[in-house]
C-alpha cells in the first residue's frame, strides 16, 4: 500500500530515525519559515518605500519642471520687455537724430536762407539718414496732420493725414497730433489682433513723436514689433533649446497654431505642423498640451505616453505647460514617470544583494543548526542505545536468572526509573519463586508426613487393638483364673483408653483445622490438680519397669492462687508434654515446674531424654512433625500432640517454646495468663 509506505517514511518506527527526522524537519521548516517571513517582510517594506519614493520623486520632479518652465517664461518675459525697450530706444534715437540734425540745419541757415530752402534742406538731410535696418525711418508731418515727408509713402506729402487709418484701421496721425497737443514728445502704442483666414495674431506698433516747433512740424518714427519678432523668436529659441535638466530633459516651445519652435531640444526650422498631421504621434500629445494650456494658461500639468530615446515601447510622461499669451507660445517641459524607478531599481538591486546575503546567512545558520543537531542526535543515540542495550540484556538474562540492573550505569532518568521498577519486579519474582519453591518443599514434606502419619497411625491403632483382641480371646478361655482375668480386663481397658485418646487427638486436630476447637475457662486452684498429676505419673512410671525415671512436680504457686483457665485442656496439654518427656527419656528425670511470672503461670516440663536438634525446635510444633531422632529410633506417635498443645495454649492466651540440647534433654515452657 503506497499510503502505508508513505506513512512509514513520514512516521518511522525507529526512535532515533523518528527523532532525527522530526528535529531536522522542525529545524528546516522553522528556519525556512523565519527566513521566508523576513524576506517577505523586507520585500513588502521595500515596496512600501518604493511607492513612497516614486510618489515623492514624481512630486519633486513636477515641482522641478514647473520651476524650469517658469524660469524660461520669466526669461521670455524679460527678453520681450527688453526687446520692446530696444525698439522704443531705437525709434526715439532715430527721431532725436532727425530732430538734432534739423535743429542744426535750422540754426546754421536761419536768416541766411529762406524758410522753404531750410525746410527742403532738412527733408533732404533726413531722407539721407542711414538706419540700422530697412524698417527704420523718420517721417515728418505738420502738427495739423499735413504730410511733409513719408519716406515710403511719397503720395502723403502735402496731404491732410488727420483721417488716415493704418492697416489695422487706427487713425494714427490723429493720435500723434493729439499727443503733441499736450506734450513735446511721446510714445504711442498700438495693439491690434489681426485676423487672417488661418489664425489670429496680435500686432503691435510703437511710435515716437517729437515737436519741431520752428515750422510747426513733428518728427516721428514707428516700428511694427513684428518686424523684429523673428529675431526675438530666434534668440528665445536658441536659449530654450540649450536648456537641459535631469535625465536629459529639455524644454519645448510651440506656437498654439501647431508650429514647433523648439522641438526635442532643438530649434525647429521645418514646416511641420503639430495640428495638421493627425497621424503623427506628436499630434495627440500637442492636443493634450493645448487642452492643458486652455484649462490653466498660467501653468498646468498633463500626462501622455512617449517613446524614450532608443526605445520602442512608450513610457508614461508628465509635462508642465505654460501659455505665453503675448505670442501664443506654449512653453513646457516633461519627465518620464519611470525615471523615479531608476533610483528605486538601484536600491532594489542593493536590497536584492542584501536578500541574497540574508539567504546565505540563513542557509549557513541552517547548516550549523543541522550540524549541531546531528552531534546532539549522535550523542543521544549513543546514550539511549546503550541504555536500551542494558535493558535488552537484562530481559534476556532474566528469563532464567534473577539478574539485576545496575541503575547507576543508566544515563537517562526515565531508564533509571524503569530500571528501578524492573529490579523491584525481579525481586518480587525472586521472592515469589522462592516462596513457591518453599511451598513446594512444604507440600512434599507434608505429603511425606502424611504418609508417615498414616503408617504411624495404623501402628498406633493396631498395637492397642491387638492387645484388646488378644486379651479378649484370653478372657474367653475358661481355664484362666480370676486374678489373671482381672489383669486382662485392665489391660483391655488401658488399650481402649489409648485408642480413645488417639481418636480424641484426631478429632482435636480436625477441629483445629476447622477452627472449631473451643476452650471453657473458669477460675481454678491448681494445687490439687498438680498433686493428682504427680501421683498419676509417679504411679505410671512405677509400672514401667524399662524406664528408670524420676518424676516430680515442683509447685511454687501460692496455694490460694486462682487461675482462670480450662483445666481439662490444661490436663490435655500437660499429658502431651509429660507423656512426650517420658516417651523420649529412657533414664534420668522428668519434672514439672510451675511458678508465677508476672501475670502468668509458667509451666516447664524438663527431661533428660534424647533432645531435639536446633533446626527442628520450631517445626515439631506443626502437625505430623516428628524430629529425625524420634523417627529413626521408631518411637511411634502421630506428631499431633505438640500441634494440639500449641493451639490449646494459644486459645488459653499463652505461648509455648522449647529449649533443648541433643542427647541431653529438653525443656518445654508454656505460660498461661492468670485471669
Ligand atoms: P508424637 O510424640 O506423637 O510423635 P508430638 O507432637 O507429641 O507427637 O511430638 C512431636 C515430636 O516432637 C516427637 O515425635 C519428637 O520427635 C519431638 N519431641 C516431643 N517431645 C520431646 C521430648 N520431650 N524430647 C525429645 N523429643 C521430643
Amino acid at each position: 500500500m503506497p499510503a502505508d509506505y508513505l506513512k512509514k517514511i513520514a512516521i518511522p518506527s525507529n526512535i532515533s530515525t523518528y527523532l532525527s527526522r522530526t528535529l531536522i524537519f522542525i529545524t528546516v521548516a522553522t528556519t525556512l519559515l523565519i527566513g521566508g517571513v523576513l524576506i517577505v517582510l523586507q520585500t513588502i517594506q521595500f515596496k512600501k518605500i518604493s511607492t513612497q519614493k516614486s510618489q515623492d520623486y514624481i512630486e519633486d520632479q513636477k515641482i522641478y519642471i514647473k520651476e524650469i518652465v517658469n524660469n524660461e517664461v520669466s526669461y521670455i518675459v524679460a527678453q520681450n520687455q527688453n526687446f520692446k525697450e530696444n525698439i522704443r530706444k531705437k525709434i526715439r534715437q532715430n527721431v532725436m537724430q532727425a530732430n538734432n540734425t534739423a535743429e542744426m540745419i535750422y540754426r546754421k541757415y536761419e536768416g541766411m536762407k529762406s524758410t522753404d530752402e531750410i525746410k527742403s534742406l532738412i527733408v533732404a538731410t533726413i531722407s539721407s539718414l542711414k538706419f540700422e535696418n530697412e524698417y527704420e525711418e523718420v517721417f515728418i508731418s505738420t502738427l495739423d496732420g499735413i504730410g511733409v515727408y513719408y519716406p515710403r509713402r511719397p503720395e502723403f506729402t502735402g496731404k491732410n493725414m488727420r483721417q488716415f487709418l493704418d492697416a489695422n484701421g487706427t487713425p494714427v496721425v490723429m493720435a500723434e497730433i493729439n499727443l503733441l497737443k499736450t506734450n513735446l514728445e511721446g510714445f504711442l502704442n498700438y495693439e491690434n489682433d489681426t485676423v487672417t483666414s488661418e489664425k489670429v495674431y496680435r500686432t503691435e506698433k510703437i511710435a515716437f513723436v517729437k515737436k519741431f516747433n520752428h515750422f510747426g512740424w513733428y518728427f516721428g518714427s514707428k516700428q511694427y514689433v513684428d518686424n523684429y519678432f523673428p529675431k526675438l523668436r530666434e534668440e528665445v529659441a536658441q536659449k530654450i533649446s540649450s536648456v537641459r535638466f535631469r535625465h536629459g530633459g529639455y524644454v519645448f516651445l510651440n506656437h498654439t497654431d501647431g508650429t514647433p519652435i523648439v522641438m526635442d531640444g532643438k530649434v525647429y526650422k521645418g514646416d511641420f505642423n503639430l495640428l495638421k498631421k493627425s497621424d503623427d504621434p506628436r499630434h495627440s500629445v500637442f492636443l493634450k498640451e493645448l487642452d492643458a494650456a486652455k484649462n490653466n494658461p498660467s501653468g498646468e500639468y498633463f500626462y501622455y505616453r512617449w517613446n524614450k530615446m532608443n526605445d520602442t515601447i512608450p513610457s508614461d510622461k508628465c509635462a508642465y505647460v505654460h501659455l505665453y499669451k503675448d505670442y501664443n507660445w506654449l512653453i513646457g517641459a516633461g519627465f518620464y514617470l519611470d525615471e523615479a524607478n531608476e533610483s528605486i531599481i538601484k536600491q532594489q538591486t542593493l536590497i536584492r544583494q542584501d536578500q541574497k546575503k540574508s539567504i546565505l546567512i540563513i542557509f549557513l545558520i541552517l547548516i550549523a543548526l543541522l550540524f549541531i543537531e546531528t552531534v546532539i542526535i549522535y550523542h543521544f543515540n549513543k546514550k539511549y542505545k546503550s541504555d536500551f542495550e542494558r535493558f535488552f540484556n537484562f530481559f534476556f538474562l532474566s528469563q532464567n536468572s534473577f539478574n539485576k540492573l545496575n541503575i547507576s550505569k543508566f544515563y537517562f532518568d526515565e531508564f533509571k526509573r524503569a530500571g528501578i521498577a524492573a529490579n523491584k519486579m525481579i525481586m518480587l519474582r525472586e521472592e515469589i519463586e522462592n516462596r513457591l519453591i518453599e511451598e513446594q518443599k512444604r507440600a512434599t514434606e507434608s505429603d511425606r508426613l502424611k504418609s508417615a502419619f498414616l503408617a504411624n497411625l495404623s501402628h498406633e491403632i493396631r498395637t492397642p487393638m491387638n492387645a484388646i483382641i488378644g486379651f479378649s480371646e484370653l478372657l474367653e478361655d475358661d481355664s484362666q483364673d480370676s486374678e489373671d482375668r482381672i489383669v486382662f480386663v485392665k489391660l483391655i481397658r488401658k488399650n481402649g483408653d489409648m485408642l480413645l485418646n488417639l481418636i480424641n487427638d484426631i478429632l482435636d486436630i480436625s477441629k483445629i483445622e476447622a477452627n472449631q476447637l473451643m476452650v471453657k475457662k473458669r477460675p481454678v486452684k491448681l494445687d490439687q490438680f498438680l498433686i493428682e498429676i504427680n501421683n498419676y505419673y509417679t504411679e505410671a512410671l512405677l509400672s514401667k519397669k524399662e524406664k528408670n525415671i524420676q518424676f516430680n512436680v515442683n509447685n511454687e504457686l501460692n496455694s490460694e492462687t486462682l487461675i482462670n483457665t480450662d483445666v481439662i485442656r490444661l490436663k490435655q496439654i500437660l499429658d502431651n508434654l509429660i507423656g512426650n518427656a517420658i516417651k523420649f527419656t529412657s533414664e534420668g528425670s522428668v519434672s514439672l515446674d510451675v511458678k508465677m511470672e508476672r501475670e502468668y503461670v509458667l509451666f516447664s516440663i524438663s527431661d533428660t531424654g534424647i533432645g531435639i536438634p536446633p533446626d527442628q525446635q520450631t517445626t515439631i510444633f506443626e502437625r505430623f512433625m516428628q524430629s529425625e531422632q524420634a523417627y529413626k529410633m521408631n518411637y511411634g506417635g502421630t506428631g499431633l500432640g505438640l500441634a494440639i498443645s500449641r493451639n490449646l495454649i494459644e486459645l488459653l492466651g499463652g505461648t509455648i517454646r522449647v529449649e533443648s540440647e541433643l542427647g541431653k534433654g529438653s525443656t518445654f515452657y508454656f505460660e498461661l495468663p492468670v485471669s
